[in-house]
């Protein structure tokens, strides 16, 4: 740890990040001590690191645990307005993030992406353009790896390239990415944020510690992203859908270009969506600025198919493209598939009732042939299907039912795309369980 002059610690939330972060820093020499909500009983990471010699204090958050405190490393999910830390800040104590942390192991250059949508995919294809440029690049992010973990083996030839939420953002100190990207900043994530410019703010930590040997990339097509990046001291390297930018990533209707340099044609790209296109534009500059070959990113995108229930392209069965976008928890993200698609679509969805209607999808379904729903919505579904003038739907029990009733109606050319609009917890435990179910079905057939 380069910048840690800290000795007595407390994490704050345990989960994986928490659990992680405890860990390492005793590795490191440091007095740890955690605090979390969960009972000892049932809580196994507070076991396990009680028995590495770490205090640990769980079931209630007394302002105690802050008494001889130098520094808390907060749970992302954790409010600022949490009595521990809001005492914490009192106190004029330190309160930073698990990313800090990651930040301070990694001996070589970051690659730090943030954003509304689109993280998860974008960190994604860094990460391969990097390896397929044969670059010793590391991923981190929600797919599952704690962004220190992964740093604290990380040598200085060695490139991670991070996910960051706009949580984790608002506890860093000196973190800094070599390369940061900002996608896009949409008014999500309010109810935490409050107002916008807290959110939009927190989003500009990722670049408030570069310098002028750093380098941003934003989307020139969102205007509250270039109004934020004026600010950054960084190289600017905006990337456009839409627009000619010379210094960075565009498309002139037909090619694909970073700076000067052709990368391939538009048409070869296998990943669908106007929005992945950003996230795919978005990649190719942050890759490029590291390293990465044009060659390798033609590759990485001749055969991406989309990150796991993200539009992820599954199979092509007797003509047929299924497509898994079990990710698509709400309108705004169904849409956003729906976009997509030119040819004929069955639309698979349904799920938690959140008390919302659908009416916002009409717009968005001229080219859906058949809808097959399930879960709790299927009966609101089903009206809105009525108004939009779709023919034919089915109501089936579960997502493998419709994959078969779905696969049974479908004529060559469609596309057969679960995308539930909804949350998946009335049937399933989580987005992934529902998806896994599609992929395997759809293998079945
Ligand atoms: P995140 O990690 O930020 O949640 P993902 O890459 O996992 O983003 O994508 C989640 C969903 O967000 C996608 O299925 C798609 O509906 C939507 N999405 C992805 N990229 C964008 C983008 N650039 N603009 C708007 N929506 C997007």
């Amino acid at each position: 740890l380069k910048q840690f002059p800290y000795q007595n610690v407390l994490v704050l939330g345990l989960a994986k990040s928490g659990t992680a972060a405890a860990r390492i820093l005793l590795e490191n020499g440091k007095n740890v001590r955690v605090n979390d909500m969960k009972r000892e009983e049932e809580n196994e990471e507070a076991k396990e690191l009680k028995q590495l010699g770490v205090e640990v204090i769980t079931g209630h958050h007394p302002l105690t645990v802050l008494d001889g405190i130098e520094i808390v490393i907060k749970n992302p999910g954790i409010p600022y307005e949490n009595p521990v830390v809001a005492e914490a800040i009192k106190r004029n104590i330190p309160v930073i993030t698990e990313i800090e942390l990651a930040g301070q192991l990694a001996e070589g250059p970051i690659v730090g992406i943030t954003g509304s949508n689109g993280k998860t995919t974008t960190t994604t294809l860094v990460y391969e353009m990097l390896r397929s440029s044969g670059e010793k690049a590391n991923i981190s992010g929600n797919i599952g790896t704690v962004a220190s973990e992964v740093a604290k083996d990380i040598e200085s030839d060695e490139i991670l390239v991070v996910e960051l939420s706009s949580f984790q953002l608002l506890g860093i100190q000196s973190f800094k990415p070599t390369v940061s990207v900002l996608l896009n900043i949409f008014e999500a994530h309010l109810d935490y944020h409050k107002t916008l410019d807290h959110y939009a703010n927190a989003k500009a930590n990722i670049f408030s510690n570069q310098t002028e040997s750093d380098f941003v990339v934003y989307n020139l097509d969102d205007d509250l992203v270039v109004e934020l990046v004026e600010n950054a001291k960084a190289k600017k390297v905006p990337f456009s859908t839409k627009q000619h930018c010379q210094n960075g990533a565009w498309f002139d209707g037909q090619t694909v270009y970073f700076q000067d340099q052709p990368i391939m044609d538009k048409r070869e790209i296998v990943l669908v969506g106007e929005h992945n296109f950003e996230n795919i534009l978005a990649a190719i500059a942050a890759a490029s600025l590291m390293g990465a070959k044009p060659e390798a990113i033609r590759n990485v995108l001749t055969t991406f198919q989309g990150v796991r229930h993200r539009t992820q392209f599954v199979r092509k069965l007797n003509n047929r493209s299924f497509y898994n976008d079990s990710k698509a928890t709400n309108l705004l993200a169904t849409s956003r598939a729906l976009e997509s698609f030119e040819q004929p679509v069955i639309l698979l969805a349904g799920g938690l009732d959140r008390g919302n209607d659908f009416d916002g999808l009409i717009p968005y379904l001229d080219n859906v042939k058949e809808l097959v729903v399930f879960g709790q919505t299927a009966d609101k579904l089903i009206k809105v299907a009525k108004q939009a003038g779709i023919e034919h739907v089915k109501i089936v029990d579960n997502v493998e039912h419709a994959v078969h009733e779905a696969y049974a109606s479908s004529e060559e050319g469609d596309v057969i795309l679960l995308s539930p609009a909804c949350a998946s917890w009335d049937q399933y435990r989580s987005f992934e369980e529902r998806g896994d179910m599609f992929v395997r079905a759809v293998h079945k057939l």
